[in-house]
């Protein structure tokens, strides 16, 4: 499979990767890693995720400097290959209130390439001219604990500054902060994170947020009890089952659930 963005090495652009096969360690992975900033924690998912990157070991420093719509793009295919596509939504109608469901297949969801240029965006503000990578991990941790979202604008905007060296906040107005945001923002891939959707009710336009880091905010529970389950019939260990790639994982749940409607 393709990144839709990919990383540079060697002057050549990279985009091939893979998945390890899709083992109950890897989803236990998706709900580590808590106490880490987020931009961390999906650089360590994917770290023992990906099989490779652009046909290189999965490092660090390799997934973190992924660009942003790269990553997640990945963790959003991370949660197809581990079987979590597709999800029923409560939407509340922002017209009239009406509480409706929506089906959203992430796997059937759009995605944008990077534009001309990638991984570099050019522009020119009053004669002078910018250069900046479009954001990667790397930059978005920098700027994780930035409550204020303008001064987390300018860090970001200043991580990713190529040419000038150096930009002091006094420099731009805001106008042109945005400006900058959004030239970066065209030469980077996207994954669609919002979704229109009509209400029944009131034909109202809804649009619904779609999380690309979803498979993130497991709990574990599910994985937890199907463990338990194969342990106390198997007596398998913990790591035994959790190497055991998650269909015959299933397969083995049914063959149980089976022998136990037998002897009911
Ligand atoms: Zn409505």
């Amino acid at each position: 499979m393709l990144l839709p963005g990919g990383l540079y090495e060697h002057g050549e652009r990279v985009r091939r990767f893979a998945f390890e096969p899709p083992t109950g360690a890897i989803e236990l992975a998706t709900m580590t890693y808590q106490n880490e900033p987020m931009p961390r924690r999906i650089t360590y998912v994917l770290c023992e995720a990906l099989a490779h990157v652009g046909e290189q070991p999965p490092e660090f420093e390799r997934v973190h400097t992924l660009s942003v719509g790269d990553r997640q793009f990945l963790v959003r295919r991370l949660a197809i290959h581990l079987g979590q596509d597709g999800g029923w939504h409560t939407v509340t109608c922002g017209h009239c209130q009406a509480e409706f469901d929506l089906f959203i297949e992430p796997s059937a969801l759009p995605v944008k390439e990077a534009g001309d240029g990638y991984p570099f965006a050019e522009l020119t503000i009053d004669v002078r001219r910018f250069r900046l990578h479009v954001p990667t991990g790397a930059d978005q941790e920098l700027v994780a604990s930035i409550a204020d979202p303008d001064e987390a604008l300018r860090a970001l905007v200043q991580s990713c500054l190529v040419e000038p060296a150096e930009l002091a906040a006094a420099e731009l107005s805001a106008a042109d902060w945005q400006r900058i945001e959004g030239a970066m923002e065209e030469v980077s891939p996207e994954v669609v994170t919002q979704v229109e959707s009509r209400c029944p009710e009131c034909n109202g336009a809804n649009s619904v947020e779609v999380d690309p880091y979803a498979c993130l905010h497991g709990d574990g529970g599910g994985l937890l009890a199907e463990v338990h389950t194969l342990a106390m019939s198997y007596h398998w260990s913990e790591g035994q089952i959790l190497e055991l790639p998650r269909p015959r994982r299933q397969r083995y749940l049914a063959l149980v659930d089976r022998s136990r409607g037998m002897t009911n």
